[in-house]
């Protein structure tokens, strides 16, 4: 805090008023008129911003804001010899002003501060054994980039053996995780094992990560429906005291028959107290410091509006593979001639579902030779792909086809299913298995104890759908799901006037998590489904978005008690005002001091919360 005050313009003006106005006030029993010089310095540096900001504000955008408001409640102050409160009234507001800029700061600082970590230079070895440093925006697919240890992984790719990666930069997670070969390791990453050797997969504009940061940026221009409400009153409520506040002072000198200078008094009291500063604070800060704190615990809210959504969902859909389960199968059973296979797995090269993974990672020992590369592969997200008179999918795309080795019967029940056709007739299968996340599953449970009904949604057979929403404990769940039956299920739930969230990784939910009130994408998944929703799990663990969904409630909670809390102290200012039993240094100090305990109250939510069950502790 004091750095970033040190490194701020406004930070610096800040400190230099405090002192003028300390001066100010050291000086009164001793020399009348320097210590009026000296408030008048301090109200030069502490309203130079918002004065700013007034004229900028009315003039060039036409619209009215509580720093004019503010402004002119210093200079009546300064007017009427109350320089001292005109001081302290724009010191408070300046403060605010800077606590507000603290809170923006750091939601995208936590963002910013990662992007250093990111090496600007890569080693790369070539193919000779030489190892030369290149650009790392300059790095291409397939290059060989030397990490070594206490090193920051520069971009994605493929570890060449067994290592130790700490990705707290991603999820928020300072436990090292384990990479097995081959696995992937993300930019912004640390190697906290031995060196190894990353086979790059992404150009460093598509890393996850570069996609956190330009999402992150998106967010800010993504209000929430509170904080446009508060914006558009602003303007209106101002102009609404700007019109009182003289007609007050007419009133009280003509028909109430005051003073002149007490009438002036009271009317600047009321300017002071009647500004709506407290309330023009009360979501801004409070809604980057949840977003901040969410993108420290790997989850990516973009803006306000998604914070919003997701405070009110009523339901959740989830897909299976790689939300509930790890979308990382194992070929338990397969049968079909080493031709075909070969074809099978060129094509599933082509593909980025965790299916396709799995069958070229599995038959990696399969060469191409008689393989036709020059044919097109094509993929029907969410069914599988077809090449030429080739189809490799899920079993209703076969329905159709002869079957004489009775592979449909083969395929092991409770196993996800691909079989495999030709011309007609179906020639092969594999059964695959995957596993349930456990921290899914007390997600889950998570989310039905706040009311919120889990429902899975899958592409998958009706036996993995059921064993799956079992093992995680779902509501209910639909199998067989084709892409538009994942939109129609959230349509049909939003018709009923549910808020409605959607979880998913693949190309196939894309059009689903975009149609939903709240898309929610997973980190690894494809980056579709990344741009569709409004949420990232940028590791794809469910109990960061329980997190982010507790915090979400918290933030309307801290929104509404904010509002609650400044309109109150306004309408009790303006009152004791009304009877005039209020002197401007305590309206100075209630009115700014509500303002001040707003934003704290908002900055709150920059607090990491403790997790019930951290991941690595053991409970007795
Ligand atoms: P989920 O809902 O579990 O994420 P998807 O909707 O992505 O599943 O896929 C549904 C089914 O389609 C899979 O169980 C599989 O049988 C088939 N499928 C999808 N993509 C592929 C692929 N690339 N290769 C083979 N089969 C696939
Ligand atoms: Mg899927």
């Amino acid at each position: 805090m004091l750095s970033y005050l040190k490194e701020n313009r406004n930070g610096q003006f800040l400190m230099v008023g405090i002192a003028m106005t300390v001066l100010g006030f050291v000086l009164i029993p001793i020399h009348d008129i320097s210590s009026s010089l000296a408030f008048y310095i301090a109200i030069f540096f502490l309203g130079f911003f918002a004065a700013k900001h007034a004229v900028v504000d009315t003039f060039l955008k036409k619209a009215l804001n509580v720093d004019l408001l503010m402004i002119l409640a210093a200079l009546g102050a300064v007017a009427i010899n109350y320089e001292s409160e005109g001081a302290v009234l724009l010191l408070i507001f300046a403060g605010a002003e800077v606590l507000e800029d603290y809170a923006t700061n750091k939601s995208t600082s936590a963002i910013s501060e990662l992007m250093s970590h990111i090496p600007e230079t890569a080693h790369v070895l070539k193919a000779n054994g030489e190892v030369i440093e290149v650009q790392t925006n300059a790095l291409q697919i397939g290059d060989m980039v030397v990490v070594s240890k206490g090193e920051h992984v520069p971009i994605d790719g493929y570890v060449d053996r067994k290592s130790k990666v700490n990705e707290a930069a991603l999820t928020g997670e300072s436990v090292p995780v384990e990479k097995q070969v081959g696995e992937e390791a993300f930019a912004g990453t640390i190697n906290e094992g031995n060196v190894f050797y990353l086979t790059v997969n992404k150009l460093s504009s598509d890393t996850i990560f570069s996609n956190i940061v330009r999402m992150v940026e998106e967010a800010q221009t993504r209000p929430s429906s509170i904080s446009k409400f508060i914006d558009r009153i602003e303007s209106t409520y101002v102009l609404g005291v700007l019109i009182t506040v003289p007609l007050f002072i007419i009133i009280l000198y003509s028909v109430v028959h005051l003073s002149f200078q007490e009438a002036f008094y009271r009317g600047m009291v009321l300017l002071t107290v009647a500004s709506p500063c407290a309330l023009v604070a009360s979501a801004t800060p409070a809604t980057l410091s949840a977003i901040s704190n969410g993108a420290k615990n790997g989850v990516l809210v973009k803006g306000g509006a998604a914070m919003e959504a997701l405070s009110s969902m009523a339901v959740l859909y989830t897909d299976k593979t790689g939300t509930l389960t790890f979308g990382e199968f194992q070929v338990v059973e397969y049968e079909a001639d080493e031709y075909i296979l070969k074809e099978v797995v060129y094509m599933e090269q082509q593909s980025s579902h965790p299916i396709a993974d799995t069958i070229v990672s599995s038959f990696k020992e399969l060469t191409f030779d008689t393989v036709d590369l020059t044919e097109a592969v094509e993929e029907v997200p969410g069914s599988g792909l077809k090449k030429g008179n080739i189809t490799v999918g899920k079993p209703s795309l076969f329905n159709e086809y002869k079957d004489p080795y009775l592979y449909r019967k083969k395929a092991k029940e409770g196993y996800t299913t691909v079989l495999i056709g030709r011309d007609q007739t179906i020639v092969g299968y594999l059964s695959l298995a995957d596993q349930v996340r456990e921290e899914a599953a007390d997600a889950v449970a998570g989310f039905q104890k706040q009311g919120i009904s889990v429902i899975l949604l899958t592409g998958d057979n009706e036996l993995v759908a059921k064993k799956v929403a079992e093992e995680v404990q779902v509501d209910s769940f639909e199998a067989n799901c084709l892409p538009e039956d994942k939109i129609n299920v959230v349509l049909k739930k939003q018709a009923e006037g549910k808020v409605v969230g959607m979880i998913g990784d693949g190309i196939n939910d894309a059009p689903a998590l975009a149609n939903a009130d709240i898309g929610i994408g997973m980190g690894s998944g494809s980056s579709v489904a990344m741009e569709s929703s409004d949420v990232v799990i940028v590791k794809n663990d469910l109990s960061k978005l329980l997190y982010s969904f507790n915090l979400s409630q918290k933030l309307n909670t801290i929104i509404l008690q904010n509002v609650i809390f400044s309109i109150a102290v306004i309408v009790a200012l303006i009152i004791f005002n009304l009877f005039g039993l209020l002197g401007l240094p305590l309206g100075v100090v209630f009115h700014e001091g509500s303002t001040i305990l707003v934003i704290l109250n908002g900055l709150r939510l920059l607090r990491q919360e403790k997790r019930d069950k951290p991941e690595g502790t053991v409970t007795q």
